[in-house]
């Protein structure tokens, strides 16, 4: 069957609040998306949720950004009322990326610097709570290695006060070999379960990290296409590669490097 022939395979992608939740470019990551899938031959369609929208039926991959503890308390009302169909959405294998403060609001709940606690939709078995005024923000370049198979080393910026802890059915998205991640004490950074990914890491972070990105759309067109969905081609990304190469070599200059036993 000749290209022409073929059927166009395609994903849907929902973002959420990213006229609010964009902070670090975050919205960077479904630009990056469009772009690679295109490269892949696959069609993403994209669909932003924003507050007081309904969710769509079905997707096939949930993107939120970062924001701060104000736009955090702007949208978190409203995503947690999404909790149930989001948490539903995990559990089927929809993939997810979701960053810093949505990552936070991705949790069970997150205690902002100011004290109030905010709700939240649940999918990560996680909590987070921002220390006391005069507490150092974790802030710098990052570079992780990921628990997931065939993703590696992962690189990119972080800047958030609160501190993550996960819960006891959570598991890490990554490791810290520079930076701070989750807590600056445990070595871990976000969460992940099922296809869904949390993590602390802006930048943005998938124009950096071409294995994250084939990742994700790889998760997406197995939701969409079943089991059987043919794995993507290997793509050079050349571009990618040296964006990620310098990512990672400013980190290991500017950022605390933390040592692993295992
Ligand atoms: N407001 C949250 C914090 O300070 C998240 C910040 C962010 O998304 N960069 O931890």
């Amino acid at each position: 069957m000749s290209d022409e022939t073929r059927p166009r395979r395609s994903i849907r992608i929902v973002t959420l609040y990213d006229d609010v939740m964009n902070v670090y470019a975050d919205r960077g990551n479904v630009i990056a998306l469009r772009a690679r899938a295109a490269e892949h031959g696959v069609d993403a369609e994209v669909t932003p949720v924003s507050l007081g929208d309904p969710l769509p039926a079905e997707t096939d991959l949930v993107l939120i950004g970062g924001g701060q503890d104000r736009e955090q308390r702007r949208i978190a009302e409203d995503l947690a009322a999404h909790g149930p169909r989001l948490r539903g959405w995990a559990d089927e294998g929809v993939a997810m990326l979701a960053i810093c403060g949505g990552y936070q609001l991705f949790g069970q709940f997150y205690r902002d610097a100011s004290g109030a606690e905010l709700p939240g939709a649940g999918v990560f078995d996680v909590t987070t709570v921002a220390p006391g005024p005069g507490w150092p923000r974790c802030i710098g370049d990052m570079v992780v290695t990921s628990t997931l198979p065939g993703v590696g080393e992962v690189a990119g910026f972080e800047n958030h006060g609160g501190r993550t802890y996960l819960g006891p059915t959570a598991q890490p998205f990554a490791m810290v070999d520079y930076g701070y991640g989750n807590n600056g004490d445990d070595g871990t950074e976000g969460a992940r379960r099922d296809e869904a990914i949390g993590t602390y890491l802006h930048g943005s972070l998938l124009p950096k990290n071409p294995a994250l990105l084939d990742h994700l759309i790889a998760a997406a067109l197995r939701h969409r296409e079943g089991p059987d969905s043919a794995p993507l081609a290997s793509i050079p990304a050349p571009y990618a590669e040296r964006a990620h190469a310098t990512a990672v070599k400013v980190a290991k200059r500017r950022s605390r490097r933390v040592s692993r036993t295992s």
